[in-house]
């Protein structure tokens, strides 16, 4: 159920009243959770072919007798296998977390962040490398929050991955934690295209993409923003971006330092 509730006010803003609106979501939350249900079997169900094709390409890709027309082909079907694999994966997880942030079924441990870090920096080492981009970290050494490991490990290398994909060789990308009395704000800052304003809001739904021809050429699901938001779910917390076309993109990523009262 949801509550809404707004004051009425009469002359010379006196209270004459509240205005309660009830929003009875069951059915909403039911069609959701077949949508998330449906999405979730087909995926897996389409895991297992795809295994099997990557299988047999990767056969005939190490044969001798295989010749170089074939292999020409062999590479284009273990690529575009390798994509729909990936895509998958990400539709794969996102349901996972959906459903729990759902459920309530992220446990949270007061965990240190730096370490998380630079398991993420690791995951991106070899993209870092082949678009030549730097990367910089600063965030205080013992600091420690209430997160769920793997959960926010996954949200920074989504966010790492597309701060380095959208750079120029060269340039550096930042990811810097700071500590305030009620959040840890953790930025990835990069210096790259940048995404044009009219973006912005759709920027965290699924397959939705800022620039379609660029986002195609270098890859990538479309999903991985949409991740980063529901990971930002699963800690009470929140993701914003801040971008200039030209400049460059900020994503803000706020966890709560404490956990925050159940709203009913
Ligand atoms: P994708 O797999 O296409 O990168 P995402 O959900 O991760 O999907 O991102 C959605 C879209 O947001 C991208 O296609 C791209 O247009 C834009 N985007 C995300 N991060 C950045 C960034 N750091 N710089 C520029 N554009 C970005």
């Amino acid at each position: 159920l949801h509550v809404q509730a707004t004051p009425l006010t009469g002359k010379e803003d006196s209270r004459i009243g509240v205005l309660i609106v009830l929003h009875d979501l069951t059915r909403l939350r039911r069609l959701e959770s077949v949508r998330r249900d449906f999405v979730a079997n087909v995926s897996h169900e389409l895991k297992t072919p795809i295994t099997a094709i990557r299988g047999a390409v990767e056969t005939l890709l190490d044969d001798e007798s295989t010749d170089v027309a074939s292999q020409r082909f062999l590479q284009i079907i273990f690529k575009q296998s390798e994509r729909l694999n990936a895509l998958v994966e990400d539709l794969l997880n996102l349901s996972r977390i959906e459903q729990g942030v759902e459920t309530g079924g992220w446990e949270l441990s007061c965990e240190p962040l730096l370490p998380i870090l630079h398991s993420a920096r690791a995951a991106c080492e070899s993209l870092l490398s082949q678009q030549q981009v730097g990367l910089d970290i600063i965030c205080p050494e013992q600091l420690k929050n209430r997160v769920n490991a793997p959960l926010l490990e996954q949200a920074i290398i989504n966010l790492l991955t597309n701060a380095i994909k959208y750079s120029e060789a060269g340039s550096h990308v930042l990811i810097e934690v700071i500590e305030l009395d009620e959040f840890v704000k953790i930025r990835v800052e990069d210096s790259g295209c940048g995404i044009a304003a009219e973006h912005l809001p759709r920027l965290f739904e699924r397959f939705y993409r800022a620039d379609l021809a660029r986002s195609r050429s270098l890859g990538g699901t479309g999903l991985g923003l949409a991740i980063v938001k529901h990971v930002a779910h699963a800690h009470q917390g929140e993701i914003t971006v801040s971008s200039e076309v030209g400049k460059g993109s900020c994503f803000t990523l706020l966890l709560p330092r404490r956990q925050k009262p159940e709203v009913v």
